[in-house]
């Protein structure tokens, strides 16, 4: 049997005869055998104890095991050999669930296979293999998800409209499933969607989070925002981004749909980088212009300083996702405040210090910079791309030579506040924030070059100046 040639299985299956109890592998691990996409992790569903059969087949292969008591379940790490990549084993017991409205913690009990498998989240996601001898590794399929799986359909094993509202993430996970998988969610399960949208209050925006990267990762993530916006869930927990959408139009002139606009910039970017944040960064990078948008007359339509505002926006947004304020979002914030600047250097006439300003505010995220600059031309005038392409292909060249002669991207003040300190024997204190800046600025603007000896002289004038003598 070819889907099931590890070795692991075979000593389930006998672990599982030993105790008397039926065991079957299910979920992901059988829908990614039939897809060709290799699984690292295996779902092993009991009928009796998950804990109980994981800890014979633990003791049998002489691995650790992690137990989850309050879940009901445990982990088993595994290799067949010493090369072998490592593999997880999760084991759990069948259950059924029944669930309050309120809430999405089911109430849990002991079930059979086919309990277990109404209650997972989709057809494809429900099929298990049998570790039994007499019909070891035959497909138990009471879904037809076989089939939805050669359709690319989503679809739901029970009613959808008690699928979801069950366990409300199940909705973006069939928005997930859609994208990475490139199916199709059956329309009795889309509307069913869109009917229980409001339940997903009851979930925690960390969970939300988990999928919307999954989503953010795929090869096509405007597939799901897409639907998303059509569902209604987005506006409910990145209202941000939803309001992107739509046209006004003054005295017959209108402006591009910036929700599209920023869909197309996120698929864009994504054959440059697997860089999560790089594509958190393309999908928040317009998220100023709603509220920046105005009517000139005479001009049109004009957005100004939505790079700026949109980069206030965005440690809200990873507030409100319960992402994490760290460094992820400083960065995202950088790439969002910063997006315009590459396009003012695209005229011929460029001052070294506009470009040695850029690549000491980007620093060593200057190339994502660029690439998420790349991904941002949307034209349909295929000339049009082609000449904007070029010109980034010219500041690229400007940064790169510039970077080879002043070194500014990792920019260190040759003037430290010790030495001011020591030299000039104060404490520490605002003179020398005020001294440091100088020299800094004095560097970007090319009036001294970035070494010791020209810095110093000027670290000297300046001191000089505001009345501070040397100890
Ligand atoms: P991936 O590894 O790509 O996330 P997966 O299908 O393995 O895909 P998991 O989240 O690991 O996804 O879930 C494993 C299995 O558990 C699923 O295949 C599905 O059968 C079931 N499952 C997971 N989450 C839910 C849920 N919210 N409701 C019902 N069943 C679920």
């Amino acid at each position: 049997m070819d889907h099931l040639k590890n070795k692991i299985f075979k000593i389930v299956s006998a672990a599982a005869a030993e105790q008397g109890v039926r065991a079957f592998v299910i979920g992901g691990f059988v829908r990614d055998c039939f897809l060709g996409r290799p699984s690292k992790d295996i779902d092993i569903v009991v009928e009796g104890s998950g804990i109980e059969l994981a800890e014979l087949v633990a003791k049998k292969v002489g691995s650790k095991l992690s137990v989850f008591k309050n879940f009901g379940t445990a982990m088993l790490r595994y290799r067949e050999h010493k090369e072998a990549e490592w593999i997880e084993i999760e084991f759990v017991g069948a259950r059924k669930e029944s669930y309050r409205r309120d809430s999405r913690k089911p109430i849990v009990e002991d079930g059979t296979l086919e309990e277990d498998q109404q209650r997972r989240d989709f057809t494809i996601n429900a099929m298990a293999f049998s570790l039994q001898a007499e019909d070891y590794g035959s497909l138990v399929d009471p879904f037809n998800g076989m089939e939805d799986l050669r359709n690319g359909l989503i679809r739901t094993p029970l009613d959808p409209d008690t699928t979801y509202s069950d366990d409300p993430l199940r909705m973006i996970r069939a928005i997930r499933f859609a994208t990475q998988l490139g199916f199709t969610i059956v329309p009795e399960s889309l509307e069913s969607i869109k009917r229980n949208k409001e339940r997903l209050s009851i979930l925690s925006r960390e969970r939300i989070a988990e999928e919307l990267n999954k989503i953010l990762m795929a090869r096509k993530p405007s597939i799901g925002f897409f639907l998303l916006e059509e569902t209604g869930l987005l506006e409910q927990f990145l209202p941000q981004i939803s309001k992107l959408k739509g046209v006004e139009n003054m005295e017959g002139k209108g402006h591009k749909d910036n929700f599209a606009h920023t869909l197309q910039v996120l698929d864009n970017i994504c054959p440059y980088t697997d860089n999560l944040w790089l594509r958190w960064a393309a999908l928040l990078h317009d998220i100023g212009k709603p509220s920046t948008k105005r009517y000139e007359k005479g001009i049109g339509w004009t957005f100004h300083s939505h790079d700026f505002i949109g980069g206030k926006m965005v440690p809200g947004v990873f507030k409100q996702m319960k992402m994490p304020l760290n460094e992820k979002m400083k960065y995202v914030q950088k790439m969002v405040q910063l997006h315009l600047r590459p396009i003012a250097l695209v005229q011929e006439e460029v001052t070294d210090s506009a470009v040695r300003r850029l690549l000491f505010d980007a620093s060593d995220d200057i190339d994502d910079l660029m690439t998420l600059c790349e991904a941002d031309i949307t034209s349909k005038n295929d000339k049009l791309v082609q000449k904007h392409k070029r010109n980034f292909a010219l500041v690229r060249e400007k940064l790169v030579e510039v970077e080879a002669k002043d070194a500014i991207r990792n920019f260190q003040n040759p003037i430290t506040g010790e030495l001011i300190m020591s030299k000039y024997g104060i404490p520490p204190c605002k003179e020398i924030g005020i001294i440091k800046e100088f020299v800094k600025e004095a560097i970007l603007e090319g009036a001294i070059e970035n070494n010791y000896e020209q810095a110093y002289a000027l670290m000297e004038q300046k001191a000089k100046e505001m009345g501070l003598q040397s100890v």
